[in-house]
């Protein structure tokens, strides 16, 4: 177990830097990034945030700015995110000896045991990260995980709003140098709902108690908390107070359930396109379920209709289990196909399906659990199988290498997402890579 301090990096708008790393030209102007399907902002620019375009906007309510202010939207990248995300991590990491990646941008790290000037180590790895990667980060370190995160918090807001915070807490911001009464300034200079944990609705019963600022948050009584609220609050105000009560959690847990679920590009009525849709998201499915080590028991299918558009609903799904626990992109996509065709109606505009594994569990088929009926080098040559598929996939670009039954002809495949203002895969795919020019 870890004890404090602790730091998080976490990057800057994450998904429009790492757009602006390979296209310069953005810098400086207001970015989004639309969601799957193009559909609303799920990244902004601070150009963009001072435009006024709140998270979550859908996209046809916010197009009128790129008239009038030059807005720039663009697709998600997650193939690009999801790279660069790696290559931050494996930097942020040499801050201090435990890391634990908290989502695809930020990371806790934990400090104990690391000499010297906290301070000036996160300056140099914040500016590592930003030489070798292109993307900015805000580090804020504290005593504790709550007092660090509101230190980032701090630290980009000390950056983008110049005035909100003393100018020498931008970038990095280490509450632990500070004196008491210069903490209790910030505490006092901070709304209570920017705290780690209080949601909306918590931080709207605590301001009508009175309780508007981090610091009246912290001063509260830990046992009375606990009996107004809730333990989960208590140890939140414990945190705030500079008592450890988060720890690091340094190894992720494998995820209990893998989904891949899509809207279409375009209404699906017929049972084709259906079976090509869902043949996919199953194979991507178990990809994932490879990747993190496992074999399902069990899949669940299912599709939809708009539950906004007018005209008849429908929303069905099914369980189909698996003969024996598997990972095998075959066996998936045949038991997710099997249980499309056995919900299916005709007549019916669906905007949605997906595939969900279920019943996880590590992979052992490696180790000698064979099922008796079955041939163990049959087993051990599809495994192979499978590792080549992924690997080829890897190096050449997702669905080089895919099941039949997904389909061809790229033209027909109008269920695939809408993804029209997508930058290329700049890090991942060899044909990709930007050509300097001298
Ligand atoms: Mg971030």
């Amino acid at each position: 177990m870890s004890a404090g301090p602790f730091a998080l990096v976490d990057a800057s708008n994450f998904y429009v830097s790492c757009e602006r790393v390979f296209r310069p030209s953005l810098n400086g102007i207001p970015v989004v990034v639309l969601s799957s399907n193009d559909g609303c902002a799920i990244a902004r620019s601070n150009e963009a945030k001072a435009l006024g375009i709140k998270m979550g906007a859908p996209w046809f309510e916010i197009k009128h700015f790129a008239e009038s202010a030059g807005l720039v939207a663009l697709s998600a990248n997650f193939t690009l995110y999801g790279d660069m995300s790696d290559r931050m991590m494996s930097l942020a990491a040499g801050l201090g000896p435990a890391q634990e990646i908290y989502s695809i941008d930020e990371s806790f790290i934990g400090l104990d045991g690391v000499r010297g000037d906290l301070t000036d180590r996160a300056r140099k790895v914040r500016n590592r990260i930003l030489v070798w990667t292109g993307i900015p980060c805000g580090i804020g370190i504290g005593p504790t995980k709550t007092l660090a995160k509101l230190a980032n918090y701090i630290s980009k807001t000390a950056e983008r709003k110049p005035g909100s915070y003393p100018a020498e807490l931008a970038q990095v911001c280490n509450l632990g140098t500070l004196s008491k009464e210069d903490l209790d300034a910030l505490l006092a200079a901070t709304a209570v709902g920017e705290v780690w944990g209080v949601g909306r609705r918590i931080a709207e019963q605590l301001e009508e108690g009175g309780i508007r600022t981090v610091l009246e948050l912290a001063r509260l009584d830990p046992a009375t908390v606990r009996r107004r609220w809730s333990v989960v609050l208590e140890r939140t105000v414990r945190e705030l107070q500079g008592m450890s009560c988060v720890q690091m959690e340094d190894v992720p847990a494998p995820k209990k359930e893998i989904a891949y679920t899509r809207s279409f590009g375009r209404l699906v009525t017929d049972l084709e396109p259906l079976l090509e849709a869902v043949s996919e998201y199953a194979s991507r499915a178990a990809e994932k379920l490879r990747k993190q080590g496992s074999v399902a028991g069990n899949v669940l299918v299912f599709a939809h209709t708009s539950p906004y558009r007018p005209g008849p609903k429908y929303h069905r799904s099914v369980v189909v289990p698996l003969r024996r626990p598997s990972a095998d992109t075959a066996a998936i996509v045949h038991a997710a196909t099997a249980g499309i065709q056995q919900i299916y109606q005709p007549g019916f505009d669906l905007i949605k399906a997906g595939v969900m594994l279920l019943d996880l569990a590590p992979d052992h088929r490696m180790q000698g659990e064979l099922d008796l009926e079955d041939d163990g080098a049959a087993v051990a040559e599809r495994g192979r199988l499978m590792k080549v598929m992924d690997g080829l996939n890897n190096r050449y670009g997702k669905g080089t290498v895919h099941v039949a039954s997904s389909g061809f002809d790229d033209a027909h495949r109008a269920w695939r997402m809408r993804q029209e203002r997508r930058t290329p895969h700049y890090t991942t795919n060899i044909l990709d890579i930007p050509i300097a020019r001298a």
